[in-house]
């Protein structure tokens, strides 16, 4: 493995509005070579108890901030990132491995997320306004919040969780993961002169930084995105001092397209479904279950979208698909081509990819009709591999549809966008959409059912995730 770390120059944690260099550093490599592309510092334990300690302090201020205040603060976060679109797409595409325009757009959607989350009201309800008694409730910051975010979208991650935080008057202690750490330092760095000092942290570690985080007493709330069975320890490690946890978890989304479609139609949207960021998106198609009446015809289509894909190193030209993010993923990846090609089932599409060459790179592949147990269908895949599913009768579909520990989102496609709301109402996941996938919006909720997690993010819903509810009931007239 060659270094080029330096070339980025050197990257700092934010901690109590300060630059820390960290002791020791851990390479962040771009999938798309398999080379170091920049050193990051790596967090220790006492730093972390640093930039808790400066979020605690700096909580009591920040809180006591009218939200008018605050509200200023994040348009000013938005603005910043806004002149920075170009460095921090540009650190995304090396460290995450997507094409530049999915970057920038990811860069964009934060600075939309902090504009939009701006504009939210916290509610406070007067329960009872008489002779006898004042009585109101309102909402309050929670303390000091932890974000850990996956790598998939390392910046669009963030603004799920900071903006809303910050509005609601908790600080905040970032960690993204120590796949994709770059952008975030960087975002840190930007941010750290335009707030009050300890009101935005962003620290990166290699090893149990995570786990330091969940398990710090000194957080009120968790705010996870990342893999169920990750979920699953930090809700564990919570559990001691009932930390708040907020968990936006795995996802095995299924598409049922209805007999009805217009196969050329649907066929670029279903693809994109499901390769956007070459799979790796919580919310992207997994299953696609296809009535048999079409199954041949979409089959095709989506076979010619998937030859015509360009596939390569986003730094290097225009592509359509990156590499797979990481060499953690791109094995899980594997591993459920290699099932696939041990148990007999037929690619349609891609296939195993070929050892060799430096970066994780796997054609979109589509399995053609595997068995409901397989893993394939079964488990999340997160890379880009889809599994067509047919089926005959659209209740088999849907019970099919349900079947599984995940339940984050659905889609249904249909000319008949009544007949697709029909079936979209029996569909578990927090999001179900009809004829369009994958539309998030600031201001609407989207979260997991069942194993897809605990809570919601975005709108209102998500920004009450941050704070907790307090009455305050004042007598008034004596008995
Ligand atoms: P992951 O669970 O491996 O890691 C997520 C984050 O948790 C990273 O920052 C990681 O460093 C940290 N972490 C790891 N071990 C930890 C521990 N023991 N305690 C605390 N933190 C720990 O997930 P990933 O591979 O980064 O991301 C892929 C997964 O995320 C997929 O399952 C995907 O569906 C899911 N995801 C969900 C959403 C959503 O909104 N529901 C969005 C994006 C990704």
């Amino acid at each position: 493995m060659s270094h080029n770390p330096g070339a980025l120059g050197a990257f700092t944690l934010t901690i109590g509005g300060r630059p820390v260099a960290g002791g020791p550093t851990f390479d962040v490599i771009n999938p798309a070579t398999g080379r170091v592309v920049a050193t990051a510092p790596d967090c220790t334990r006492e730093q972390l108890d640093e930039a808790v300690t400066a979020a605690r302090a700096a909580f009591p201020a920040w809180a006591a901030l009218a939200v008018a205040e605050r509200r200023r603060f994040l348009v000013s976060m938005a603005d910043a990132v806004d002149e920075h679109t170009q460095e921090l797409a540009g650190l995304v595409v090396l460290e995450q491995g997507k094409p530049r325009p999915v970057a920038v757009a990811e860069v964009a959607g934060l600075a939309l997320w902090l504009r939009q989350t701006a504009g939210l009201e916290l509610p406070e309800t007067v329960n009872q306004d008489d002779g006898e008694r004042w009585s109101v409730t309102r909402r309050l910051p929670l303390g000091v919040v932890a974000a850990i975010t996956p790598w998939n979208y390392p910046v669009g991650q963030a603004s799920f969780k900071v903006g809303p935080a910050l509005l609601a008057g908790n600080t905040v202690v970032l960690k993204p993961s120590a796949f994709t750490p770059l952008a975030n330092l960087r975002l840190g760095e930007v941010w750290r002169d335009l707030l009050p000092a300890g009101v935005v942290n962003v620290v990166a570690g290699s090893g149990s930084l995570g786990s330091w985080v969940t398990g710090h007493p000194g957080f009120d709330k968790i705010s996870f995105t990342g893999s169920t069975q990750t979920g699953r320890k930090v809700l564990a490690s919570a559990a001691p001092r009932l930390a708040r946890v907020t968990l936006e978890l795995g996802g095995n989304d299924a598409a049922i397209v209805l007999p009805d479609v217009d196969v050329k139609e649907v066929a670029p949207q279903l693809f994109w479904a499901a390769f956007a960021n070459s799979g790796q998106i919580c919310l992207a198609t997994k299953r696609l279950y296809v009535h048999e009446d079409v199954y041949d015809d979409l089959a095709c289509e989506l076979v010619r979208l998937a030859e015509q894909a360009r596939v390569g190193d986003p730094s290097q030209g225009e592509v359509d698909l990156g590499p797979v993010s990481n060499r953690r993923q791109y094995e899980t990846v594997v591993s459920l081509l290699r099932d696939c090609r041990d148990r007999g089932y037929r690619f349609l599409a891609g296939g195993l990819p070929e050892d060799g060459g430096g970066g994780w790179f796997v054609a979109p592949t589509l399995v053609d009709d595997p068995p409901e147990s397989s893993r394939i269908v079964r488990e999340e895949q997160f890379g880009p591999v889809l599994p067509l599913l047919k089926y005959r009768d659209v209740d088999d579909a849907v019970q099919r549809a349900n079947t599984g520990e995940y339940a984050l989102g659905a889609s249904v496609w249909t000319h008949d966008p009544e007949a697709g709301q029909e079936v979209a109402a029996r569909l578990e996941a927090g999001t179900v959409w009809v004829n369009e996938v994958m539309h998030l919006d600031p201001l609407v909720p989207f979260g997991g059912r069942k194993q897809s997690g605990i809570g919601v993010e975005s709108g209102l819903a998500g920004l009450l995730e941050f704070t907790e509810p307090q009455t305050l009931s004042v007598r008034r007239s004596r008995r």
